[in-house]
């Protein structure tokens, strides 16, 4: 890569970041579906330590921490998400049982086995759902959980149209059975799947982002990247409105065996 090319990469990955640090929420998800995900784990106290990996501005955190026991590290690549995420902990006055670090899911730095709870909404397909599942396992202890949620197919088969633009956007994109399938293989015992409803694409995702893609066009009146990439968000939109019984998210939840 030139360094002619690293700085117009560089500068993409900042007007997505800008653009992303507009909104609560950086992927599709609700409280409600963070709680319910959380139901489904027993084993936390007040000493247990909690990785959210991927977290974002912290929407999905500030909701573990209010209905879950522990302290809670949250680690996203971007340090202007982690920013938002300590002042959103502070606001609520969670510092003390939360913190935001700067770091790569790929190389996370906890030691093997500290884990009571890894949780990871709408981004494990950074690093790959089975690499995720296989890599993270080490941090957890015996008996710890892991509550990632992940884009699945509904269905065997899907039209062409849909079916090519994930290929090409996630190729590890799978059937939900496929994903128990490898959680199972990956040394879990998979203790829940459920796919998230609709409102937490469209009312808690997609909707925010209709006045956020108008006051970013403003801004970046005439800067062709912006153009370009508020025209990706917007046919992402379409696509998921025209074919939305044929994927979507899905919360696995495992237990370490
Ligand atoms: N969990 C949040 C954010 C999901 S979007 C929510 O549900 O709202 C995916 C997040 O993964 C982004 O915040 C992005 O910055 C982060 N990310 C991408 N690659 C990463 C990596 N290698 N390590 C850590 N975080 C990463």
């Amino acid at each position: 890569m030139s360094n002619e090319n690293k700085s117009i990469h560089e500068f993409d990955f900042n007007l997505i970041c800008e653009y992303f640090s507009s909104v609560e929420r950086q992927g599709p998800g609700s409280p409600e579906v963070t709680i319910k995900a959380l139901s489904f784990i027993d084993n936390l106290t007040k000493e247990s330590r909690i990785a959210d990996i991927g977290c974002g501005t912290g929407g999905q955190t500030m909701v573990i921490a209010q209905n879950a026991p522990g302290f809670i590290t949250g680690i996203d690549l971007f340090p202007l998400f982690i920013n938002l995420f300590n002042s959103n902990a502070n606001k609520l006055n969670l510092q003390d049982r939360i913190k935001g670090i700067v770091g790569s899911m790929d190389n996370l730095p906890f030691k093997n086995e500290e884990l009571d709870l890894i949780w990871s909404e709408g981004a494990i397909y950074n690093i790959g759902f089975e690499r995720g599942l296989n890599e993270w396992r080490n941090l957890l202890k015996k008996g710890a959980y892991i509550a990632v949620s992940e884009v699945s197919w509904f269905t065997e088969e899907r039209p062409s149209e849909i079916d090519e633009f994930w290929q090409d956007a996630y190729p590890e994109i799978d059937t939900i059975s496929n994903k128990v399938a490898q959680m199972q293989k990956a040394g879990f015992i998979p203790v829940a799947s459920f796919i998230l409803p609709e409102n937490c694409w469209t009312e808690h995702f997609y909707a925010p982002q209709v006045s956020a893609q108008e006051a970013f066009l403003k801004k970046h009146a005439g800067n062709k990247t912006a153009e370009e990439f508020i025209a990706n968000q917007r046919h992402e939109t379409q696509l998921y409105y025209k074919y939305k019984e044929y994927y979507g998210y899905v919360f696995y939840i495992g237990k370490k065996i």
